[in-house]
């Protein structure tokens, strides 16, 4: 009953392509489209931190749903300004947002410091450093010290809690499997069987008790870009590097991937220009 709207992404993608899709509801399935329309009567929580990834679905989820909880999670992280920029994205964007898709974002800060304190991992620990201007086939070879282990464990956990205070079955995150650094628990069947773990545990339901949207899942860096373009993200004002540097360090796995993925579509990165 409650879809992953991944199920259908390929084929909205795909208009996307052709840019025809002015309105990302607009699919070939009458269903579908009743389906999503119902989403707008609905609240999604979402996992937000500023960065391309999880900003291109805070605007991919304000067009679906009708409410859109945003949570910003403080787990003692190397890069804790990311929360500072989140939240700056929020009061520079928020009004826009809920006028231009007829939604109400409301956010949150979310403390999980025991996961710094628990997990070992150089976005936890001063001394251990993140990596540095590595190629993507060295990401890929190893999972890099910047996993932190456990952590998607405690967003997807936080995000059904709140999804169940309010009476929604709906969570959102930005995490995808292409133009990653390897992560585990980006994977899908890591998503999958947390969402039936949720499902059972949380809403005594079975797996499809709870709708996981990870509409970024199967798009490159990329594709992510030329989505957030056509939803209105200002990539300007989103922040990803691992360093916590404003504009990026240019070294971490996260300032490559990025850089990479805007000179891929013929653009500079946007947040490093003073333009
Ligand atoms: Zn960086």
């Amino acid at each position: 009953m409650h879809r992953d709207l991944s199920d259908w992404w390929p084929s909205c993608l795909h208009n996307m392509r052709d840019d025809r899709i002015a309105n990302i509801m607009v699919v070939e399935h009458a269903a579908r489209e009743a389906y999503y329309c119902s989403l707008k009567k609905d609240s999604v929580h979402l996992a937000f931190s500023g960065g391309l990834d999880s900003t291109t679905v805070l605007h991919w989820c304000a067009r679906l749903f009708g409410e859109v909880h945003v949570m910003m999670f403080d787990y003692g992280q190397r890069h804790a300004v990311e929360l500072d920029i989140a939240r700056a994205y929020l009061d520079k964007h928020s009004q826009d947002i809920q006028s231009k898709f007829d939604c109400k974002i409301w956010p949150r800060k979310v403390d999980v410091g025991i996961v710094k304190e628990l997990a070992s991992s150089s976005l936890t620990r001063d001394n251990i450093d993140p990596p540095k201007d590595q190629t993507e086939e060295e990401m890929l070879s190893s999972v890099p010290n910047t996993f932190v282990p456990g952590r998607n464990i405690y967003f997807m956990t936080a995000l059904a809690q709140g999804a169940y205070a309010y009476n929604s079955r709906h969570i959102a995150m930005g995490v995808n499997i292409l133009d990653y650094s390897g992560y585990p628990d980006c994977r899908p069947e890591f998503v999958a069987k947390m969402r039936d773990a949720l499902s059972i545990g949380i809403f005594n339901s079975d797996s499809a008790g709870l709708g996981v949207h990870a509409p970024l899942m199967n798009l490159n860096k990329s594709e992510i870009i030329r989505l957030g373009m056509q939803l209105g993200v200002s990539y300007k004002d989103t922040h990803s590097c691992y360093n916590g540097i404003i504009g990026g360090c240019g070294e971490c796995d996260s300032c490559i991937l990025r850089r990479k993925a805007f000179y891929g579509l013929g653009l500079s990165d946007p947040s490093m220009s003073d333009e």
